[in-house]
């Protein structure tokens, strides 16, 4: 089982790359399981139909012993089964404490023993690596890290915070930091300067992936280039993510 983190700074772009990659991946045959770990809880929508699914948090609110793994595994495209750690009440509570929470349940009810996924991709807001949101690095539970990342001065700083947090954690054995993912924004020598931030963090850019309308389309209509825009040149772009992602992370056996 393979196990990514997908970090990055807000608004940059994690979901779409995220829920695009788990798409095309699932189009290669491959079973992924897809977990937001953002308050919002908007990670997997583009791979229900733009529908906002249940959190962990929430059912287990409202459930309490009761939960059960299909109160918050759900199929969406392709076959990809969605998660949402969810958050708390905005002003009150730890989000990151929420991510914790929502993690000791997956564990506690078998979630990676009885749906088997061969990649489990961790959706993860980057701005604030504390305790919760540096859990899926921290607790074991992504083994690689990519981070997406424009050539925006504020992206690459929460790149470089990011790096620096998986270098502390990796010292102990967790989380190896795999590269960069640049979502363009089309900033004036873009690549350049993503290129020299990560050779700057000991890293490199593992894929370019241009901006595009073709993924406003098939946001608007609830989902990923693969399911709604299937001749758009983004479907092979993902693919070739897709590719690199598999080619550069480790299947670890006996590891569910
Ligand atoms: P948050 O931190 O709030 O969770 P995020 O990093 O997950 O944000 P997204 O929600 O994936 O960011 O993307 C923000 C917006 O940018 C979306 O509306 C999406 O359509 C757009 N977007 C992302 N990548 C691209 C791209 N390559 N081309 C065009 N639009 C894009
Ligand atoms: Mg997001």
């Amino acid at each position: 089982m393979r196990k990514i983190a997908i970090y990055g700074k807000g608004g940059i772009g994690k979901s779409t790359t995220t829920s695009n990659l788990s798409a095309a991946l699932a189009l290669k045959g491959y079973k992924v399981m897809q977990v937001g770990c953002d308050p919002k809880s908007d990670s997997t929508k583009n791979l229900m139909k733009g529908m906002r699914i249940p959190t962990v948090l929430e059912q287990l609110k409202e459930k309490g012993e009761a939960l059960e793994l299909k109160d918050i595994v759900f199929e969406g495209f392709g076959g990809v089964l969605c998660v949402e750690a969810g958050g708390p009440t905005p002003g009150i509570g730890c989000a990151g404490r929420g991510i914790i929470s929502a993690f000791e349940k997956l564990e506690e009810l078998k979630a990676f023993e009885i749906y088997k996924p061969d990649i489990v991709i961790y959706d993860v807001l980057g701005d604030v690596v504390c305790g919760g949101f540096a859990m899926p690095i921290r607790g074991g539970y992504a083994r690689e890290v990519f981070i997406v990342s424009s050539g925006e001065m504020m992206a690459l700083y929460a790149a470089n915070n990011i790096a620096q947090a998986i270098k502390n954690f990796g010292r102990r054995g967790y989380a190896h930091l795999k590269g960069i993912i640049l979502n363009a924004k089309n900033i004036e020598n873009e690549q350049e300067l993503v290129a020299k931030a990560a050779a700057e963090i000991e890293t490199e850019v593992v894929m370019y992936v241009p901006r595009s309308g073709d993924i406003q389309t098939a946001e608007n209509q609830g989902g990923t280039v693969s399911e709604f825009v299937q001749v758009s040149p983004m479907v092979k772009i993902y693919q070739e993510l897709a590719d690199k992602v598999l080619e550069m992370s480790e299947d670890i056996k006996g590891d569910e």
